[in-house]
């Protein structure tokens, strides 16, 4: 009839609890420098695009590989593994969707940090798995400490970031351990999306930790954020349990276009030594440059820093670079507030940031 509400009417009710993603932050303005979702600010390897133009002239009308052999050979070469070791995804955000349903839905909150990766949440909101936001210390650290429990199935299991997002902080490999040791029944998932800037990779722990899953993507050190291919490294057992979910998701998950792009950026390894070189070297002159302009600089190891200006609110300060043509990332969240993030960029996008934060600080 006339008055029926078709959201009400047609939709489950767990599809209300979920929030759509605003594409804010995508926005299509000329000459934009943005720093605001901690892109790669330069293109990938050229054989990466001949790459692709070969595949897309070639058997496009048949399904790819399911299994994603070729990239799962070149991921585990270059990480000193085997293939099925790799379990490979359309970004690391499915295969992460992926990992939550396969290892975290237990009647135990999944511990993760009060500052992290949204969509960690989102998952568990997707998914009905509850959740314990663990705070961060006053230095905003993740303190491996407090995710030990006396019970070992008190928790569903441990999600962290490292480097963590946003705020670019780094855990040397020791408190790696740590938290792996003190959850023996649990998986542990290190999401290492930043971890070519200058972080430790917990790879190197596979064979010694049933528990642990590290998380990998191609949208940052490869250049790649819009190709969308992500993996899970881990031990045999836990990649079986990805491909279950995805074969009960999507057969096919990565298609050819893709697929040839991802191998073939793994075989350029001269550009992604330069390109990530070449962040990590802006990340250092950027934070120079900001503490002189009087920003507080948490200390980064990925392509992005969270900053603040002890008299500056950091909203006003994000709107001010917007009408310049310049995005950062601002957040409601409350621990960081104060706070924004800026992705690295190339050297003259860095240098329009930091004049254009000096015209609105002397303003
Ligand atoms: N993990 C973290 C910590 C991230 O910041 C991002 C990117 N926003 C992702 C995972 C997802 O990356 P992608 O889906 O592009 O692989």
């Amino acid at each position: 009839g006339a008055n029926v509400n078709p959201e009400e009417t047609f939709w489950s009710p767990a599809i209300r609890g979920l929030v759509p993603y605003v594409p804010g932050e995508q926005p299509k303005i000329p000459n934009l420098v943005k720093l605001n979702t901690n892109e790669n600010p330069y293109p990938p390897s050229p054989r990466v695009v001949q790459a692709i133009a070969a595949a897309a002239r070639q058997d496009l009308q048949l399904y790819p590989d399911p299994r994603a052999t070729a990239l799962r050979e070149a991921v585990a070469a270059h990480h000193g593994i085997h293939a099925d070791q790799v379990f490979a995804g359309n970004g690391s955000d499915e295969v992460l969707a992926h990992a939550f349903f396969a290892f975290f839905r237990h009647d135990r909150p999944l511990l993760m940090p009060d500052v992290t990766y949204s969509f960690y949440q989102v998952f568990c909101g997707l998914y009905g798995i509850a959740f314990e936001a663990v705070p961060l210390n006053a230095q905003m650290q993740i303190q491996v400490a407090d995710y030990a429990r006396a019970d070992p199935l008190a928790v569903g299991g441990v999600v962290i970031a490292n480097p963590n997002a946003p705020t670019g902080c780094a855990l040397p490999l020791a408190a790696i351990e740590q938290l792996l040791q003190s959850q023996p029944r649990r998986v542990v998932l290190v999401d290492e999306a930043y971890v070519d800037f200058g972080g430790d990779s917990a790879i190197q722990l596979i064979g010694r930790y049933p528990n642990l899953l590290v998380m990998h993507t191609l949208s940052k050190s490869r250049s790649l954020a819009g190709l969308r291919v992500g993996f899970a490294v881990g031990q045999r057992h836990l990649i079986e349990a990805l491909e279950r979910v995805k074969d009960s998701f999507n057969s096919y998950p990565l298609g050819r276009l893709a697929l040839a792009g991802a191998v073939a950026a793994y075989e350029d390894h001269a550009h992604f030594e330069q390109t990530r070189t070449a962040v990590m070297h802006s990340r250092e002159g950027l934070t120079l440059a900001l503490e002189d302009l009087g920003f507080e600089v948490l200390p980064s190891r990925a392509n992005f820093m969270l900053v603040r200006h002890p008299r500056r609110d950091a909203a006003l300060l994000a709107a001010a670079l917007r009408e310049r043509g310049i995005l950062v990332r601002h957040f409601k969240l409350p621990r960081v507030a104060q706070y924004l993030r800026i992705s690295v960029g190339t050297p003259q996008q860095c240098e329009a940031l930091v004049q254009a934060l000096g015209e609105i600080l002397a303003a």
